[in-house]
């Protein structure tokens, strides 16, 4: 993602969490670890927090993309013949990639399932 992209997502951050500073160091310890995410993918985990048991915490950016797939491996991706689409949360992948993703993903989905029924 672009700096103005990492900008606007420590801005909406901040929305959420009104003690969330975003001071000069803040920002670049945030931009090594979400430089090479896309946008997006950043967002919807985010989100993904927002909505979750946990989100009186403040997000962590090790935490936001823990389950993302880089942007030059998913370019690498788009080149390779082996890959598939998770069903549970449609993102592609490699094959390899997907055996660790699954068990993860799996956990995701039956957390979100568990949230929505007991809405
Ligand atoms: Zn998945």
């Amino acid at each position: 993602m672009t700096f103005e992209q990492l900008k606007e997502i420590l801005t909406n951050i901040k929305a959420h969490y009104q003690n969330f500073a975003i001071y000069d160091y803040v920002v670049k310890e945030w931009y090594k670890v979400l430089k090479d995410y896309e946008f997006d993918d950043v967002m919807e985990s985010l989100v993904d927090h927002l909505t979750s048991d946990n989100s009186n915490e403040l997000p962590k950016a090790y935490q936001l993309v823990k389950y993302l797939t880089p942007e030059d491996l998913k370019k690498e991706c788009e080149s390779n013949r082996y890959i598939v689409s998770c069903n549970l949360c449609d993102r592609w992948m490699s094959l390899a990639e997907f055996d660790k993703h699954y068990d993860k993903c799996l956990h995701e989905f039956g957390r979100k399932f568990k949230n929505t029924k007991s809405v």
